[in-house]
């Protein structure tokens, strides 16, 4: 039987058997212990399956990262140190020095500044285009070396919707896979797998954990890109390992295991941006009430929303929960049961007045942080986005006014009042 999200959330991932324990064990141990030389052989030729080294894998981030693959409705899935390594991994696991990738320009400063900085030097050249673009402007940033295409599907923090389907038809007309970074919808607003999604990526620091407790991060693989149709392309996937005893993943593993096997056996191995189990453990107590959670951020979300439209210090509001977003419409196709917890808005009086309007919040506490249970809040332009020019920003969706309102789990009603008081200062 096909369980329903909500019990994926509290039970899956992990099944004790009889006498074994009912939560998830710490597993915290670097290394495992074998009989025979013969035995760890077989684990490091990836004849059997096995643990030997926590590097490269490790029970508990085993079970928690096998919860995440099941709510996303993927193959397989493994968890890293952060969002950053996921996104990282995800993207560097197909694309190398002299591949192209084209990415909506409307993602997290984070992820922005890993593709068109750090990844660059590496030799992976990254086209923006907007999340509104056309499908033809979308066709037309495709190269010969294009490897894959990546997107938010709620960005942080410009609250643009991705049309998945869209992106996914030019992808694969390509023949390059869609990687969409799910943070902020969770799955369980939106599964982009079933949308079309190739592999999909979350910083678990947001939702997922939602305590603020512990920065990671989680890759999903759909299983369903076809690496051997287009094997041209993809020489790692399809082509010996020579640091692998000759292994070729996709034949080895299958379209399933392929892409998560490679990431963790070459990228694991070699940068190392492993989970450990303790925030693992930690990760999947969030997991448990992430349904919960995700509801009661929505409706706070929306409630606030509301009330800033209708404030006349507020000069806009973005929340595609709101009938006249400009998101709304792909928010209904996709999101049907809500979005996500975050609202932006605009203070009238731009920079200044948004400094002062947060400096009087007595619920919301300013922090580099966004989806926890703790409603927080935060001025992109001067913190998180502050390595980019105006113009940059402006195409990345933050405009210098933008406030971001993370709506925690509190009372609807304290939110609100504690925004109000605030505005009333500016
Ligand atoms: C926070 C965030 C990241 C980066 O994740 P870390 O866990 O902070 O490394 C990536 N993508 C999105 C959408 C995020 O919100």
């Amino acid at each position: 039987m096909k369980k329903k999200i909500e019990t994926v959330c509290v039970q899956g991932g992990y099944s004790p058997k009889n006498g074994e324990p009912r939560q998830i064990p710490i597993v915290q141990s670097t290394t495992f212990k074998y009989d025979t030389s013969e035995d760890m052989g077989k684990l490091f030729d990836l004849e059997a399956s096995g643990y030997f080294y926590t590097r490269l894998a490790n029970p508990t981030n085993d079970a928690v990262a096998a919860k995440i693959c099941q709510l996303e409705g993927g193959s397989a899935a493994m968890l890293t140190s952060s969002g950053q390594a996921a996104n990282f991994y995800a993207v560097f696991n197909i694309a190398n020095c002299g591949d192209h990738v084209i990415a909506s320009s409307s993602i997290y400063g984070g992820t922005y500044n890993l593709f068109a900085v750090t990844m660059k030097k590496m030799g992976v050249d990254f086209t923006f285009v907007s999340p509104d673009c056309t499908e033809e402007e979308l066709n037309a940033a495709f190269k010969a070396n294009t490897k894959a295409v990546f997107g938010e599907m709620i960005a942080n923090p410009a609250l643009t919707v991705l049309d998945i389907e869209k992106f996914a038809k030019a992808a694969h007309a390509h023949g390059v896979p869609l990687i969409v970074d799910n943070t902020f919808a969770t799955p369980v607003n939106c599964r982009p797998i079933e949308w079309g999604a190739d592999i999909v990526t979350h910083s678990t620091t947001k939702y997922m954990d939602g305590h603020g407790a512990t920065v990671g991060g989680c890759i999903v693989d759909s299983g369903k890109f076809d690496w051997l149709k287009y094997a041209e392309k993809f020489p790692g996937l399809c082509t010996p390992d020579d640091s692998y005893h000759g292994i070729i993943y996709a034949e080895k593993f299958g379209l399933g295991g392929a892409f998560i096997t490679k990431a963790t056996s070459q990228l694991m191995r070699d940068f190392g941006s492993i989970q450990s189990p303790q925030n693992a453990f930690l990760l999947n107590l969030g997991l448990e009430s992430l349904h919960v959670r995700v509801k009661r951020h929505c409706e706070n979300a929306q409630a606030v929303a509301e009330f800033l439209a209708q404030n006349d210090k507020v000069s806009w509001v973005r929340y595609c929960g709101l009938p006249g977003d400009k998101y709304h419409a792909l928010a209904e196709k996709y999101l049907p049961n809500g979005s996500c917890g975050v609202v932006s808005f605009g203070v009238k009086g731009g920079r200044k007045a948004a400094e002062k309007y947060m400096k009087n919040l007595k619920v919301f506490a300013i922090e580099t942080h966004v989806a926890d249970a703790r409603s927080c809040c935060l001025h992109p332009a001067s913190a998180t986005h502050r390595q980019m020019n105006d113009e940059e920003l402006i195409a990345a969706g933050v405009s210098p006014d933008l406030v971001r309102m993370s709506c925690g789990i509190e009372n609807a009603q304290d939110l609100i009042d504690d925004i109000a008081q605030a505005l009333a200062c500016v």
